[in-house]
This record gives C-alpha cells, sequence and structure tokens, in this order.
C-alpha cells in the first residue's frame, strides 16, 4: 500500500475517533447547572431579631463579673425588654437567684432551664380527631390572620391535605377578596358567603362542601372587629357551636396573635379564650419584632400552647414553633 495512502488512512481513523468520542462525551454531558439550593433557614435565623433583643442584653449583663444586685437588675431588665411581662421577668429572676449560681456562666445555665419549664410539656402539634379536620382561625383585625391562614393551607398541601377555606368574615368587605386571592395561590378552595350574612351559616355551609368534596382539612376565617367585643363574641361562639354540632368537634381554635404588640396579647388571649376556648397561638410577625418574650408571657399565665410562628409575609413563612429553638434564639446562642 502507498505510504501517502496509509498516512491519509490514518488520519481519517483519528478524525473519525475523534468525532465519535465528542458526539458520546456530548450525550453523557454533565444535567443541566441547577439554581443553588438556598440553606434551610432555622427557626433562629429566622428570628434575627427576637434573638439580638434579648441576646446583646443579656451578653452585657452576663459579662459582668459579679453576681450583684445590678447583674439582678439587668437581667429582670433584659426579660422585661423582651416582653416576657413584669410577673414572669420577676418569677424567672427570683427562681435563677434561688438556685444559688456563683458564675455568670452558672446564671445562664439556670436561665435557660427556667426559660425552658415555662414551655415545657405542652402539645404543639394540631390535633386531628375527624375528617375533614376542623380548624376555626380567631384574631383581632390586622394581627396576620388572613395570612396565617393562607400559610397553614399551604402546609397543608405540601403535606397532601386537601384544604377548604370559609370566609366566615362576612362584614369586612375585603376579607373576601383577600381569603380568595390567597386560596386560588395556595390550591385551596373557597366558600364565602353574602356580604353581611351570618357567618354560621358560612361555616356551616363550608363544612358539608368539605364533606362532600372529599376534603381533609377546612379552615375557617372569622372576624375580628373588637369595637363591637361582645356581638363578635357571640358570633364566634355560635360559629364554632355549628360546627361542633355537624362535625362532632371543633379540632383546633387557633389565636392568631401579633408578635409587635406585647403584652395585650394576653388580653387578647383571655377574651377570646372565655369566649369560644383557644386550643392553640400562632404568633404572626416575629421576624418584625424584637420582642419575643410574649411567647412566654403567654403561656406561662394561660398555659396555652404557642403551636406556629410567623416570620414574613409569604406563604411559606410560617414555622412550628419550638421550645428548645426559640429558647437558643432569645438567649442569642445559635
Ligand atoms: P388580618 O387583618 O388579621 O387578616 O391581617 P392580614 O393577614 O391581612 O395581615 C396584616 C398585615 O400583616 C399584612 O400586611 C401582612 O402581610 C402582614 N403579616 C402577616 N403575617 C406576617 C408575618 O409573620 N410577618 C410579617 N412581617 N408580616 C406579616
Amino acid at each position: 500500500m502507498e505510504p501517502l495512502f496509509i498516512g491519509v488512512l490514518i488520519v481519517v481513523v483519528l478524525l473519525v475517533l475523534v468525532v465519535v468520542v465528542l458526539l458520546t462525551r456530548r450525550s453523557t454531558a454533565a444535567p443541566p447547572v441547577q439554581a443553588p439550593v438556598a440553606p434551610v433557614d432555622t427557626l433562629a435565623d429566622r428570628l434575627t431579631k427576637a434573638r439580638r433583643a434579648l441576646g446583646e442584653r443579656l451578653r452585657v449583663v452576663f459579662g459582668r463579673e459579679a453576681l450583684d444586685e445590678d447583674f439582678w437588675v439587668g437581667l429582670e431588665e433584659a426579660l422585661l425588654a423582651a416582653d416576657v411581662g413584669v410577673e414572669a421577668a420577676g418569677d424567672v429572676v427570683g427562681r435563677v437567684r434561688g438556685s444559688g449560681p456563683e458564675t455568670a456562666e452558672e446564671a445562664r445555665e439556670a436561665l435557660r432551664r427556667e426559660l425552658l419549664a415555662i414551655l415545657a410539656g405542652r402539645t404543639r402539634t394540631l390535633r386531628q380527631e375527624g375528617s375533614p379536620m376542623v380548624v376555626v382561625v380567631v384574631g383581632v383585625n390586622g394581627v396576620g390572620k388572613t395570612t396565617s391562614i393562607a400559610k397553614l393551607a399551604a402546609r397543608f398541601h405540601g403535606e397532601g391535605a386537601a384544604t377548604l377555606l370559609a370566609a366566615a368574615d362576612t362584614f369586612r368587605a375585603a376579607a373576601d377578596t383577600q381569603l380568595k386571592s390567597w386560596a386560588e395561590r395556595v390550591g385551596a378552595e373557597l366558600v364565602a358567603g353574602e356580604p353581611g350574612g351570618d357567618p354560621a351559616a358560612v361555616a356551616f355551609d363550608a363544612y358539608q362542601a368539605a364533606r362532600a368534596r372529599g376534603k381533609d382539612v377546612v379552615i375557617v376565617d372569622t372576624a375580628g372587629r373588637l369595637h363591637s367585643k361582645h356581638n363578635l363574641m357571640q358570633e364566634l361562639g355560635k360559629i364554632v357551636r355549628v360546627l361542633e354540632r355537624e362535625a362532632g368537634r371543633v379540632d383546633e381554635v387557633l389565636l392568631v396573635l401579633d408578635a409587635t404588640t406585647g403584652q395585650n396579647g394576653i388580653t387578647q388571649t383571655e377574651v377570646f379564650t372565655e369566649a369560644v376556648g383557644v386550643t392553640g397561638i400562632v404568633l404572626a410577625k416575629m421576624d418584625g419584632t424584637a420582642r419575643g418574650g410574649i411567647a412566654l408571657a403567654v403561656e406561662r399565665r394561660l398555659g396555652i400552647p404557642v403551636k406556629f410562628i410567623g416570620v414574613g409575609e409569604g406563604v411559606d413563612d410560617l414555622v412550628p414553633f419550638e421550645a428548645g429553638s426559640f429558647v437558643d434564639a432569645l438567649l442569642g446562642d445559635v
């Protein structure tokens, strides 16, 4: 064979090999670059303000050499500033002091134990005894009730539970529209009544619709006008009674509190508890406050568990309350 021909043949074979290798590499090329996965925020990350509040004050207090009178006054002031409340702050400081710590570190550990003790032993998961599960959400206007309902519905949706929302605030013109647009966004159905209609009738219709359509959860939005407190409480009582009669029970009555309103939350909890027997609290707007201590104040005083915390305006900004992380965040330990 001609050497030239052999040379050309070798070149052609090499070229074919190169093309084959390139094509194979293309077909097994790496998958398309994925958007970086955002790190999952911990509860502490999302409570930056609350963490800063007590954490920084405590750093100053615990930075002191001696456990003298100023130390204890400073500790009480730090707790008060975080909205733990006068009663609870005095009590906690008394207990920490009574445990006889000899160093600031020991006092800090005792404080952690005392705060955890206030939050200990409460069930924070949602009760679900029947199907559809019935959740009534109450709270004064503006606290974040509608947003919290949307967040709850999104959570249920994420867990694969079909949810129906009941717009039982028939007096606030915008309430319906607002809930409707949230319902569309989170993939929930909505039952609404006539403007000015009977809220208990809406709750009744919603429950029947939820049953008929095989829904897993029905969440009832209610009115929150405080200026007509007596009527409002009557109205809420009637909604709960109607649902109890139809469903045999109401699984949860969740009260939404605005964490930024501080000690006022205690009064609101008392009023609503008297009217409808609140079973759990959703503490909204925790991201916007340096005063997360209201959770401790409410639980200590009324024994009602905080079940969720709202940490933003988006549908995913609702996190289950967890005592350990909450205390860590408050103490600025994370
Ligand atoms: P409602 O009157 O109680 O139904 O209150 P809305 O749900 O309409 O909320 C009132 C305002 O609070 C709205 O601007 C919400 O976006 C805002 N909001 C609700 N929950 C949160 C939260 O957890 N964090 C923050 N930063 N804003 C919230």
